[in-house]
């Protein structure tokens, strides 16, 4: 078997014209989409993030305020700023980039974020929407993947979904997803003792930890649909996911590719949150 290709950036791109025509209507009622953007220092993997956003806005119609500010930028002012964004009437979207400068408290940083402008979804109100099904924004990552999964009309009622990793941004938000739809879920970690065991009973499996080639072929059921988060390098410096992608397209049905694949997804996902906060202001 070779499995089909899951495109993040031909989605991405279906995708962001749907944005870029709900922005036009929106504005056309007297209201401009806008996202604001913090980074603190100079992490050079932070600037193209920011970067990428930023020109997702431009290109989406949204506004966008993008602030850089130095690594010695204290608490208290980085505070003072999310204050101010968050009564600015321009802005419907707060997104500070991580990681900040080990001084300053992240999580005090995002709990400061009104959950109204938490597009991001990192926010403790946001988790606990997530949680029990309530409106909220979803966190960007985990919700590409699922959008991924419906653009392949991916049923997931009665499915077994095996995600590798529980970080607050993607491991533990996304099996939240994937239990909403009625998929039998299975986490793993670092504390898994027999992980390959896990993931070839998987119908879907999910790889979010960060290291090559945690998911190779002999780990995979014929046929599963394969999602790859990780963001690695590989020896000749270029970018790759957690899957060893040649071996698993052999065996799996569906799979997605790294790069061009969560990663655009991402952005586009912060773009939908940011449009859908500003919307709810005509709702
Ligand atoms: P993280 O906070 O470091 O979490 C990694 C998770 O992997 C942890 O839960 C860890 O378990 C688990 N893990 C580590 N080694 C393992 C192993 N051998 N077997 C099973 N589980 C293992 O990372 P993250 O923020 O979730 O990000 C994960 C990856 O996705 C990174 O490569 C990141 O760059 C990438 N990412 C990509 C995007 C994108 O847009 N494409 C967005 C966000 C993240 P413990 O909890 O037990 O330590």
């Amino acid at each position: 078997m070779t499995a089909q290709l899951i495109d993040g950036n031909a989605l991405s791109r279906q995708l962001r014209a749907d944005v870029t025509a709900r922005v036009t209507a929106l504005k056309a009622r007297g209201i401009t989409p806008g996202l604001a953007v913090i980074l603190v220092g100079e992490n050079a993997a932070s600037q193209v993030y920011v970067r990428n956003k930023v020109k997702a806005c431009e290109d989406t119609g949204m506004h966008s305020v993008l602030e850089r500010w130095p690594a010695t930028m204290t608490e208290a002012e980085l505070l003072a700023r999310v204050d101010a964004l968050n009564a600015d009437a321009t802005i419907h979207g707060i997104l500070v980039q991580l990681p900040l400068p080990a001084h300053i408290d992240a999580q005090k940083v995002i709990e400061a974020i009104s959950p109204a402008k938490d597009v991001d979804g990192f926010h403790i109100a946001s988790a606990g929407a997530l949680m029990t099904g309530m409106p909220g924004f979803w966190p960007c990552t985990p919700y590409g993947c699922m959008k991924m999964l419906e653009s392949i009309g991916y049923g997931l009622k009665g499915k077994h979904a095996v995600v590798i990793g529980r970080s607050n941004i993607v491991g533990k938000p996304m099996a939240l997803m994937l239990l909403q739809q009625n998929a039998t879920v299975t986490i793993c970690h670092s504390g898994t003792p027999d992980l390959k065991a896990m993931t070839l009973q998987a119908d879907v499996i999910v790889a979010a930890v960060g290291k090559r080639n945690v998911l190779t072929a002999d780990m995979v059921k014929p046929g599963a649909v394969v999602i790859d988060v990780g963001m690695n390098r590989n020896d000749e410096g270029k970018l790759c996911g957690d899957v060893d992608f040649e071996g698993v397209r052999q065996v799996a049905g569906w799979i997605t590719p790294v790069p061009g694949g969560v990663g655009p997804m991402t952005i586009t996902m912060l773009m939908v949150n940011t449009l859908e906060s500003a919307e709810r202001l005509v709702a």
